[in-house]
């Protein structure tokens, strides 16, 4: 209704920015250093970070579907240099969908198990409907054409990019991305924020593993400071340390109640969020269950 009185009014000059609105694809810019940028957008899915090296820009996560243009829009406003590396932190549609509006001259590289994950776009856990797949009529556009195992740098210097596999956590081929010229890592949804994280065990998640792998995280990776979350705002090197101590108590927490005889249910409806996780979400009582059943799953499957 707004649109059509609009358009009858200024003509086609309103269109542009009319569709803008409706979509609301709104990319909001935060600087952490002078070559180091988080986009956020409202409903557009994971933070992504914009790294502008020497002679190209690095791009961790590309959002949901559609969000590709808009990223690439603001990059450009932000530096003439193109586009030449593309990470994923994982496979979720809200990470990797904004792929597809990227070169092909771009290298796009991930964990070889999100490669795979990509590929499939098989339903997450607690979900029977498979999320989007742009991927299915690009001809393999926007896919990985480049992966890592354990670990991999890319460029060097003040340049540099350091890939880690630490193991299954939110999913099976989540990539630990560090820029350490500037201290700085995305953890993508490995530590997707304060609160009870999202367990995809149908895509190699594990909640019986997950704290393994953010300890090993936390102890292994050096001299970062700033950590880019995968939904929220950043955090602290202390704060990845309390994010593998919460999981290893939601751990314990769940063996703990099996041992007493006790039902998912009966495990989920006792639980509440431990006074000493300062500032984690309120927790979803759905996703709480879920977690539970993912972790009774591993250890009595
Ligand atoms: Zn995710």
């Amino acid at each position: 209704m707004k649109r059509s009185i609009v358009l009858a009014i200024v003509g086609t000059l309103a269109l542009a920015v009319v569709v803008a609105q409706d979509t609301t694809m709104v990319i909001e810019v935060e600087q952490l250093e002078d070559n180091l940028f988080v986009l956020r957008g409202e409903g557009g899915g994971g933070n992504t970070a914009v790294f502008i090296t020497t002679d190209g820009v690095v791009v961790v996560d590309t959002k949901n579907p559609g969000w590709g243009q808009p990223i690439l829009t603001q990059i450009g406003e932000l530096t003439s240099n193109p586009v030449t590396t593309l990470i994923n932190t994982h496979s979720h549609a809200d990470h990797v969908s904004g792929n597809v509006a990227f070169s092909t001259t771009v290298e796009f590289v991930t964990h070889e198990t999100t490669k795979a994950n990509m590929e499939a776009m098989r339903p997450y856990t607690g979900r029977t409907e498979p999320p989007v797949n742009v991927f299915e009529d690009t001809n393999g556009r926007g896919l990985p054409t480049r992966t890592f195992t354990d670990r991999m740098s890319l460029g060097s210097g003040a340049d540099q990019v350091d890939l880690y596999y630490f193991g299954r956590a939110h999913t099976g081929g989540d990539a630990w991305v560090v820029f350490p010229s500037l201290r700085t890592l995305h953890a993508g949804d490995a530590f997707l924020g304060k609160r009870v994280p999202f367990l995809d065990a149908a895509n190699g998640g594990s909640g019986v593993a997950i704290a393994d792998t953010l300890q090993k995280a936390h102890d292994t990776i050096r001299n970062v400071d700033t950590i880019i979350t995968g939904h929220s705002t950043q955090a602290t090197w202390a704060e990845l340390n309390e994010w593998a101590a919460f999981n290893r108590d939601f751990l314990e927490m769940v063996r703990a109640g099996r041992s007493a005889g006790r039902t998912v249910d009966e495990i989920a409806n006792a639980w509440t969020m431990p006074a000493k996780y300062v500032g984690y979400a309120p927790p979803n009582t759905a996703g709480v269950r879920r977690n539970i059943q993912v972790i009774v799953d591993e250890l009595e499957g």
